[in-house]
């Protein structure tokens, strides 16, 4: 086998793919040959997902049309740092309307008073919050991996980088959902400066009063980490985080959201906002990409008008894909007779060879997602689940009355044992019909 140069330490599925794509491009590393073959990738890629794809993966979406003319790139490439009045460089006032749009905007939408739009990414959201609320050897509470707790949550990712111990919250499977009678002595017993909740697959919303009730008994900060239904919060369909009782909100902008990517932090409370701001700025940018904020100003305000419709037509998918898929023979996961009350749905595919093997199958079929951990899997069975999301489905035209044939592709490609290409060649014709009908 050939090392990649790029990460001999990758694994050795990665380093294969490593290895071929390098030897690929390097045929030709003049400025011309790179920028022809960086060319050719992204129409390619385009005409693959954006054009043709049936994109189910739950933490993608696509920018609208206003918001893309937004997303200029030649502003991400002038440095922009401090506050507006008293910015380091000279001659950027115009720029001072999207920063303060994009704060304004996403706070009022997402029901706080206080928006810290500035961080690239949720996880660095996360690390602000961690940071501002807890020190070095403190401890914090968060979702099990099998239920959708996010590495950001976890001691593999930024909870690391800040010095922090995880204990996992107590989680009933059968629920989908936290063990509220057991947290209030899991807390007194464990004492975590924050506890995190929101998670990566999320299908029922949780319980954010009780929760945040147990924290108060010992001090904790309560983060909802709203990445993936930050588009759902903006409708107010799901749940209303700060509403109900979180302290502070952390999201994604760019999954169900659909903005540019980027993280951002909500809260009620001017101290916990005057606390991560200062985090997030000085501590963690210097520099911040304004490029992203315009857009990030006109998908707020886009979802302050049609978020609440854009969010029921989200759901309204889900459940139809969900109840087509549980009558094509997929094992679909849900509680009480009811698959979901967001626009995720996840199934479950340990007959299929597990999440990751039944992903790629779908991939070459011309569907797109990921496998997921479940909460009932044992460790060694890798991610059981495929995991769905509806937002991006929605944002391109389709209806419930189209999910009956996205679920029979999946029948096709994954139980029939169809080979893939031929399944592909009728999911490309689906998009496209969907395409010409919402033109
Ligand atoms: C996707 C996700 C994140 C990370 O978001 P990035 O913007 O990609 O860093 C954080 N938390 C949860 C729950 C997520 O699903």
């Amino acid at each position: 086998m050939t090392n990649s140069r790029i990460a001999p330490w990758a694994s050795p599925r990665a380093q294969r793919r490593l290895a071929e794509v390098e030897a690929a491009v390097s045929a030709d590393l003049s400025a011309a040959g790179v920028a022809d073959t960086v060319g050719k990738a992204l129409a390619a890629h385009a005409a693959q997902v954006d054009d043709d794809g049936i994109v189910l993966y739950a933490g993608t979406n696509v920018l609208s049309p206003a918001a893309a003319a937004a997303n200029l790139s030649s502003v991400s490439s002038r440095p922009s740092m401090g506050w507006p009045g008293e910015k380091y460089q000279v001659g950027l006032e115009h720029l001072d309307t999207l920063e303060v749009l994009a704060p304004l905007l996403v706070a009022e939408l997402m029901e706080g008073s206080h928006a810290e739009v500035r961080l690239q990414s949720a996880t660095l959201a996360n690390l602000a919050v961690y940071t501002a609320f807890a020190r070095p050897g403190d401890k914090i509470a968060v979702l099990p991996e099998a239920a959708g707790g996010h590495a950001s949550h976890h001691p593999q990712g930024v909870p690391a980088v800040r010095g922090l111990t995880v204990v996992d919250l107590p989680y009933d499977p059968r629920r989908l959902d936290l063990d509220y009678p057991g947290l209030p002595g899991f807390l007194r017993v464990h004492r975590p400066r924050i506890v995190v909740i929101g998670a990566s697959m999320m299908l029922f919303p949780h319980d954010v009063a009780t929760v945040r009730a147990a924290c108060d008994e010992v001090g904790a900060i309560l983060l909802y980490d709203a990445s993936h239904m930050a588009g759902l919060v903006a409708g107010r369909v799901f749940q209303r985080p700060l509403h109900e009782g979180a302290h502070v909100l952390t999201f994604s902008t760019y999954k169900s959201f659909g903005g540019p990517s980027g993280g951002c932090v909500v809260t009620r409370d001017p101290e916990l906002a005057e606390r991560v701001s200062t985090v997030a700025y000085p501590g963690m940018l210097a520099n911040y990409d304004a490029g992203r904020l315009g857009a990030l100003a006109v998908t707020a305000a886009e979802l302050a008008e049609r978020g609440p419709s854009y969010a029921a037509a989200c759901l309204a998918n889900a459940r139809a894909l969900a109840a087509s898929l549980h009558d094509e023979g997929f094992r679909v996961a849900g509680r009480d007779g009811e698959f979901t009350r967001s626009h995720h749905i996840a199934v479950d595919a340990l007959a299929l060879g597990g999440g990751d093997a039944a992903g790629l199958r779908l991939g070459e079929a011309g569907v797109y997602l990921s496998g997921i951990g479940l909460p009932w899997q044992r460790a060694d069975e890798g991610l059981r689940g495929l995991r769905i999301g509806t937002q991006e489905i929605t944002r391109r035209g389709f209806t419930p009355q189209d999910q009956p044939a996205i679920a029979s592709l999946m029948r096709r490609a994954l139980l029939d044992g169809e080979p893939p290409h031929r399944v592909r060649a009728d999911a490309v014709a689906l998009r496209r019909e969907v395409n010409r009908r919402t033109l």
